[in-house]
């Protein structure tokens, strides 16, 4: 099935360093009411490919809500989407765009932040800072680590923000180029004091593993620490052209994945936006996501694919097993989260929520 997307004009380029491109889009009213982000959230893009049709890919807002909704594209070294919109994009062209999504995004604006940032990491942290200076009560420190100098996007910016608010926000550049990669010693050294904060970490894959494990010998609560993986989408969620192909994703074909599910039709209560609703027809064979589309139900989404977590909701009673998981880690699992749009029911009841 096909998302909706929306062909949104691009308003600027902002070149933020030699690397990095912001992508400032013009929201018409007619379709506003769709692109309501929360902090921290991302959009996924279509771009044009001629080998595929298009290359899906996500990127994090770095705007706030209500600011011009922008997005900033690092370049990849041998990327095809984030060279191909760093070189060609330009004021005046299209995009086609999904509405936002993922739930890398605070629960809470008033708590005070711990942002842990790695180079192109830092869209969704700024996000994330940029909302809680505006909305929010709380301490905030950001740990943002580079290459060098040259590579810090937003250097001015986090300058303003600091500037503007000494009693709140505390920025610390950490540049590999003077200081070396930051030990586990040097992460749990910035956290030690921050244990009550809610911590968002963002960024390549060694610094977010260090990261991560600083805060877990730290024993920083899981429920207050949050990770968004950048990655490229393999699938195609705009559905109307040849996926491109993706060929180390693990995919469990769903006859495999049916196997130990219920053949009974299942009962599914869901909570969605303060409200509960139960159905008693959930077919096993039907991906909970789509279930819930059946029937009516604007449940989130993004790829479709099992690789974004934008449909991830959490279990409270009974099981699902899921088609693909490319996104959640081990202890997401045993907190209960699942993908929306991968979970098959394997027990006759089962209750979520995607609060
Ligand atoms: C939630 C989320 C948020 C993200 N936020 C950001 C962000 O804020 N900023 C940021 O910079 N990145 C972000 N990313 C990463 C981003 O989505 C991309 O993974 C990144 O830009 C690299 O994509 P790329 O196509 O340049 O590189 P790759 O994916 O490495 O490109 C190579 C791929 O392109 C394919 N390819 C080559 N030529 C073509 C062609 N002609 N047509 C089609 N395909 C081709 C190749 O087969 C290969 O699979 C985010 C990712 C996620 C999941």
């Amino acid at each position: 099935m096909a998302t909706d997307s929306f062909l949104l004009p691009v308003s600027d380029i902002v070149k933020e360093t030699s690397e990095a491109h912001s992508i400032v889009f013009e929201l018409p009213d007619d379709v506003r009411h769709a692109f309501q982000p929360k902090p921290g959230q991302f959009l996924t893009v279509a771009v044009p490919s001629d080998r595929d049709g298009l290359a899906a890919r996500c990127y994090s807002l770095s705007s706030a809500p209500g600011d011009p909704l922008t997005v900033t594209v690092k370049r990849t070294v041998d990327g095809y989407a984030s060279n191909w919109i760093c070189d060609n994009l330009q004021p005046g062209d299209t995009l086609r765009v999904l509405p936002p999504s993922g739930i890398f995004t605070p629960a809470n604006i008033d708590a005070d932040f711990l942002l842990f940032a790695g180079g192109s990491g830092v869209t969704p942290i700024i996000s994330i800072a940029r909302t809680a200076l505006r909305e929010g009560t709380g301490r905030i420190v950001v740990f943002y680590a580079n290459r060098d100098e040259r590579s810090v996007i937003f250097a001015e910016e986090w300058a303003r923000l600091a500037a503007e608010h000494p009693d709140r926000l505390q920025v610390v550049h950490w540049l590999e180029s003077v200081q070396g990669l930051p030990t586990g010693e040097q992460l749990k050294a910035f956290a030690a004091d921050r244990l009550t904060y809610d911590a968002f970490v963002c960024g390549p894959a060694p610094f977010m593993k260090a990261t991560i494990a600083a805060l877990k010998e730290l024993e920083f609560p899981r429920a207050r620490r949050h990770q968004e993986k950048f990655a490229s989408l393999g699938g195609n969620p705009f559905g109307d052209v040849a996926p491109v192909e993706d060929a180390e994703a693990e995919v469990v074909e769903p006859a495999e994945a049916a196997d130990g599910v219920t053949k009974q039709p299942v009962t599914l209560e869901i909570e969605l936006d303060g409200t509960t609703t139960t159905y008693d027809d959930w077919d096993p064979g039907t991906p909970m996501l789509e279930f819930l589309e059946a029937k009516g139900v604007q449940a989130p989404y993004s790829c479709r694919e099992g690789e974004c977590s934008a449909c991830a909701f959490r279990l409270l009673e009974g099981e699902v097993k899921m088609v693909r998981n490319d996104v959640l880690e081990q202890e997401d699992l045993d907190d209960g989260i699942r993908l929306g749009c991968q979970s098959l029911p394997t027990t006759d009841t089962v209750r979520g929520t995607y609060s």
